[in-house]
């Protein structure tokens, strides 16, 4: 019997349900498709390239030392090359996990599965996350989703052939833009244990404390997302190192941590599960009241946002950050988007495009969750537009994190770093500086913007047919165990 094990968003084979199956028996290909349509989507860009083929490096190594097997790499229609496989190699299964990601892939899909049934091909579909396929009961998710996570590992049986084809496929094939940020983070099973190890012993201690600003963030917080993305290392086995520390003596800051760490793993299922049975989130707001905000988009301000030149030094220095590092806090993604969303009104469905390229993590169900939420379109999260001008005295009191990403102002003395339109002629002069040359005048007034937006967003959410698609809402999806 010939399979397939199709490698997609779990880029290891350790505790990796479908290729643990596929491997007790049979001849199976191991394969991995660059699908020339998803790598043309605005979402896409030269961070996920970079991570994922660090990840298949890492992954044909693994496969070739323990399984003396190939990785077989394809790019291009992966219809036509699963077409290709199907009957060069007489293939009658095909083994991945399931994904849920983007409109795009739900229907490439779709249009698989269709095509394996005409070809009489089974496809086995594996779970690493722990969603409710039917009918989702809120009342019992997290019992379920915990009663996953915790489940025994899968017994392992090897007892199958590989078949190795001769593919030494060229990466230049996928054309990447250079990136050269320091902090760009590597693919592979081997850095996502390094970045857990070292969150655990060291690194935990004070994540909740320093989580929120860009500076202390980069080293407190895990820095896992990405390889969850990927699946570089399985959920499960996060979850259950995690658990095993809580067991050994630790301080309470650590517990603490742990203990909110666990949590956001939860979090990130819960995402998922939500995009799953409410697709449309990613191109609609999810309550169709606020539909009538947000009509006019203003190119010149989404430029500015984007290249980092809003004038709000905070703001572009967490942009630009992002822009060359692919990565950047919770907190500061936040930000982001309500400046965006709020102070600039520009409709999130845009701005997440952009941040969805920037972000080596980009995984829709929570990505665009999070927009909706940070933009007021959900209708049942609270309504926080974040003050730039305080977040930057809170989260880089001194400048630094301003001063070493808008070089521009790096001459700008104590807190005027974080308002240079403060500053006056003298002032200007003395540092051989000038407001509107040298780096441009705030593009909107904050207090102003703050406070339309405010009134907008709150005008609609009051209005009955708010509250009442609100309610339906609450019913659908609202988590009963923790508040996001
Ligand atoms: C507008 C916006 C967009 C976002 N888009 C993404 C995205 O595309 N992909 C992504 O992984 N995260 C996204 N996040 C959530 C969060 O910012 C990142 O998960 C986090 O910054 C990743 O860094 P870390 O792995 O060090 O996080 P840690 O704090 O160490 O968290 C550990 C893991 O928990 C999960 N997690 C953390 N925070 C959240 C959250 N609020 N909701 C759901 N899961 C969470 C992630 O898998 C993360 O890797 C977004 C947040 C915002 C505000």
């Amino acid at each position: 019997m010939n399979k397939i094990v199709w490698f997609r968003y779990d880029l290891r084979i350790y505790e990796n349900g479908a290729f643990t199956e596929s491997i007790k028996k049979g001849n199976i290909l191991p394969i991995f498709i660059f699908d020339e349509g998803l790598f043309k989507l605005e979402t896409s860009s030269s961070f996920h390239l970079k991570f994922i083929k660090d990840s298949l490096n890492d992954l044909k190594k693994k496969l070739r030392k323990k399984y003396n097997s190939n990785l077989s790499i394809f790019y291009g229609n992966t219809l036509e090359i699963f077409k290709y496989l199907i009957q060069k190699y007489s293939v009658t299964e095909i083994y991945s996990n399931r994904i849920f990601k983007h409109k795009y892939l739900t229907d490439l899909d779709k249009k698989c599965e269709n095509l394996f049934n005409n070809l009489k091909v089974k496809w086995i579909l594996k779970d690493q996350f722990g969603i409710d396929l039917n009918h989702r009961n809120r009342f019992k998710w997290s019992y379920n989703w915990n009663k996953f996570i915790q489940s025994d590992k899968q017994a392992y049986s090897f007892d199958c052939k590989f078949i190795n084809i001769k593919n030494n496929f060229d990466f230049n094939i996928v054309k990447t833009n250079k990136i050269n940020g320091n902090l760009v983070q590597l693919g592979g099973r081997d850095e996502a244990i390094k970045l857990l190890d070292s969150f655990i012993e060291v690194r935990s201690e004070n994540y909740q404390r320093e989580m929120s600003s860009p500076i202390s963030g980069e080293v407190a917080c895990s820095r896992l997302s990405p390889h969850i993305t990927y699946g570089t290392i399985s959920l499960k086995e996060i979850h259950r190192k995690i658990t095993e520390k809580l067991k050994k003596v630790c301080t309470i800051n650590k517990r603490k941590s742990l203990i909110a760490f666990k949590s956001r793993l939860a979090w990130h299922c819960h995402f998922i599960q939500k995009l799953y049975d409410e697709p449309e989130l990613e191109y609609k707001n999810l309550n169709s009241a606020f539909d009538i905000l947000r009509k006019d988009f203003n190119e010149k301000h989404y430029e500015k946002w984007k290249t980092g030149m809003t004038g709000y030094p905070f703001i572009d220095a967490c942009m630009r950050y992002l822009e060359k590092n692919g990565w950047i806090n919770f907190r500061m993604r936040a930000m982001l988007v309500s400046f965006a969303s709020y102070q600039l009104w520009l409709d999130w469905k845009q701005t997440s495009k952009h941040l969805a390229k920037l972000f080596t993590d980009y995984e829709p169900g929570i990505h665009y969750s999070q927009f909706q939420m940070q933009s007021g379109t959900t209708g049942i999260n609270s309504i926080r537009i974040y003050n730039p001008i305080k977040q930057s005295l809170d989260q880089d009191p001194n400048g630094n994190f301003i001063k070493k990403w808008v070089p521009e102002l790096k001459n700008i003395q104590g807190k005027l770093i974080h308002e240079p339109w403060k500053l006056t002629y003298i002032d200007q002069k003395s540092i051989n500086f000038e407001l509107g040359k040298d780096y441009p005048l705030p593009i909107v007034n904050n207090h102003e913007t703050t406070r339309v937006a405010r009134d907008k967003i709150w005008k609609v959410k009051k209005s009955n047919q708010a509250q009442e698609l609100s309610k339906l809402i609450v019913q659908k999806h609202a988590s009963l165990s923790s508040r996001k």
